[in-house]
């Protein structure tokens, strides 16, 4: 999945350098998601750089739930981001882990600790243990129940355990150094209580590791070598070693932290995207507006174009900001390469050809991909009576024009030239009829006249072909920094973020097109079916992207 040009990132020499010094014998990864909320695209790059660190390397790659808060935490997103690490195309190693399968273990290392005089059980408040904590700038001030003994406190946790205590009452915290530059050092806490069940322990436990204790304990249990982190756990490396060095742990990871992604005109924070669903900004996680991996999904995005997109960017200890351009790069990229071809008229305006028999269908076959083979061909079903966009007819127009005018020709796509007659209008004058005549000695040739038609414009059937709604969408902020500081990103919401339009007419071919399968719909840009919405009689196409990077052009005026 590494592409053989690109050099080599600092992990992956790091990782090099590990193995042939010997230092490590196994490459063993994780992808550690907390189940609160769904994947995102930033999760992507965590997901590729891990699985892909542990292909490369012949190594093994993990998935664990990081599930030590039980208050944010459902089985309703363990399913879903399992669903979504599969389906991006990575195999995790045996079953999948959760940090809760360690409570008992963790719970033992924190007795283990008590007993050797490196942590207490504390009776401050979360308000005075803020208070003793210091600053940046100035030292902690030891907690008075720092001394307390080590029979005092093994009775005292042991109640805690018991739910004799109530919430915030106390807390275990190692002890480490009040006094320590690194604020993580300050005798941070390791057990809280919680009387809340949790969805995989039920209610054995009313007190639980914080997220620092838990997670190198389970690197460690779980035997991964390299624990890649984002660049905000950097300041908490040094509790990861303390905790290693003074626990009975049966190896030895180490914790390696890199960037993490930030894209333009997009969010990606759990918390806001759940504000977003909540709110009704949007409908669900898998909205085809969100960066999750699942609403990627339902818009046609396939899991080649997210991993293409992952190696793009790289992996690097700096932070920067990625164009949102260079992933609609890669699954426009994709699409053209892999989507068959189809015809959908979006706007139609009826056609009739006079000179074309009633009650005639002829099959006209048309190429699935203009240079794969072997994507089938197409049945076109054509007759008297066709669609056309209502764009691409006029009744005047300048050379620049090249679709149909009225006394011009024009060639549909894969089929005739014709040539418009006469307009027919309603009421209020809008034309909803153009009669046309076809010359039916043009299919794959010039007019005998040699008059040769300027444009070629795409149609479907009137007769024969599936009625669909489309749905248009666009960036869901139209602000390059949406949560950039004091703004509030619900106020850069792209109003015009969905349009929905109904009464389209595909060709029937399309009637079998399955969810997630991208189509190019001929001048019209990417599309996929829907998965939520429509059936196969009457289905929904989301848009997936457009044929062009319309916002580039945008930019540039
Ligand atoms: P969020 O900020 O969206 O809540 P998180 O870090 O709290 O993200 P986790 O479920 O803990 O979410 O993330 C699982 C893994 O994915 C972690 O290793 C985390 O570092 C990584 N990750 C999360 N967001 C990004 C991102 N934007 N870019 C790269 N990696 C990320
Ligand atoms: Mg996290």
């Amino acid at each position: 999945m590494t592409s053989e040009s690109k050099p080599a990132h600092f992990l992956q020499n790091l990782i090099r350098e590990d193995l042939t010094e010997g230092r490590v014998t196994q490459i063993a990864t994780r992808f550690p998601p907390e189940p609160n909320g769904y994947l995102h695209i930033g999760h992507a790059k965590s997901i590729c750089l891990n699985f892909g660190l542990a292909q490369e390397f012949g190594g093994t790659c993990n998935l664990r739930f990081d599930d030590t808060n039980p208050a944010k935490e459902e089985e309703e997103f363990v399913d879903a981001i399992k669903r979504d690490v599969s389906w991006l195309g990575f195999e995790w190693n045996g079953e999948a882990k959760y940090s809760s399968d360690n409570f008992d273990q963790l719970y033992e290392w924190a007795l283990h600790l008590i007993k050797d005089g490196k942590a207490y059980v504390c009776d401050l408040s979360a308000e005075e243990a803020r208070h003793y904590r210091g600053t940046l700038k100035e030292p902690g001030k030891n907690s008075p129940f720092r001394d307390r003994s080590v029979e005092e406190n093994l009775a005292l946790f042991e109640k805690m355990r018991n739910g004799e205590m109530e919430e915030g009452q106390c807390s275990l915290r190692a002890k480490i150094d009040m006094a320590a530059p690194n604020i993580n050092l300050r005798d941070p806490i390791i057990y809280r209580i919680k009387k809340m069940a949790h969805h995989q322990t039920g209610d054995k436990w009313c007190i639980y590791p914080s997220y620092d204790f838990a997670h190198g304990q389970c690197d460690a249990i779980e035997g991964i070598s390299h624990s890649i982190c984002t660049l905000e756990f950097e300041d908490h490396k040094p509790l990861y070693d303390w905790l290693i060095e003074n626990l009975p742990v049966p190896s030895r990871p180490r914790q390696y932290e890199f960037a993490r992604l930030h894209l333009n005109y997009t969010v990606v924070s759990k918390r806001k995207l759940k504000q977003l669903v909540d709110e009704g900004h949007v409908d669900g996680w898998d909205d085809p507006r969100m960066p999750t991996l699942s609403g990627m999904r339902r818009r046609g995005f396939t899991p080649a174009s997210i991993r293409n997109f992952c190696e793009m960017i790289g992996v690097t200890r700096s932070d920067s900001v990625v164009d949102v351009g260079m992933l609609e790069y890669s699954i426009r990229d994709d699409l053209d390469k892999n989507a068959p071809r189809a015809m959908c008229v979006i706007e139609p305006l009826k056609i009739t050809l006079k000179n074309y028999p009633e009650g005639q269908e002829e099959m006209l076959s048309a190429p699935g991909h203009p240079v794969r083979d072997d994507l089938p061909a197409r049945e076109l079903p054509f007759g008297r009576t066709l669609y056309i966009e209502k764009e691409d007819f006029r009744e005047e127009a300048n050379k620049k024009y090249k679709r149909l005018v009225l006394g011009k020709k024009v060639r549909l796509r894969n089929a005739y030239v014709i040539f418009a007659e006469e307009v027919v209008k309603n009421d209020a004058g809008e034309i909803i009829e153009v009669i046309c005549s076809v010359d039916l000695d043009t299919l794959g040739k010039d007019p005998a006249d040699g008059v040769k038609p300027k444009g070629v414009i795409h149609w479907v059937s009137a007769d024969n072909n599936v009625d669909c709604e489309v749905r248009l969408y666009d960036r869901l902020f139209n602000d390059a920094a949406p949560d950039a500081g004091g703004k509030n990103f619900l106020d850069c919401v792209n109003p015009d973020n969905l349009q929905v339009l109904k009464g389209c007419k595909a060709e029937i071919g399309l009637a079998k097109a399955e969810p997630e399968q991208g189509y190019q719909f001929e001048r019209n840009g990417y599309f996929c079916r829907d998965s939520k919405y429509g059936s196969a009689e009457a289905p929904v196409f989301n848009r997936t992207i457009g044929l062009r990077d319309s916002w580039a052009k945008e930019q540039n005026k």
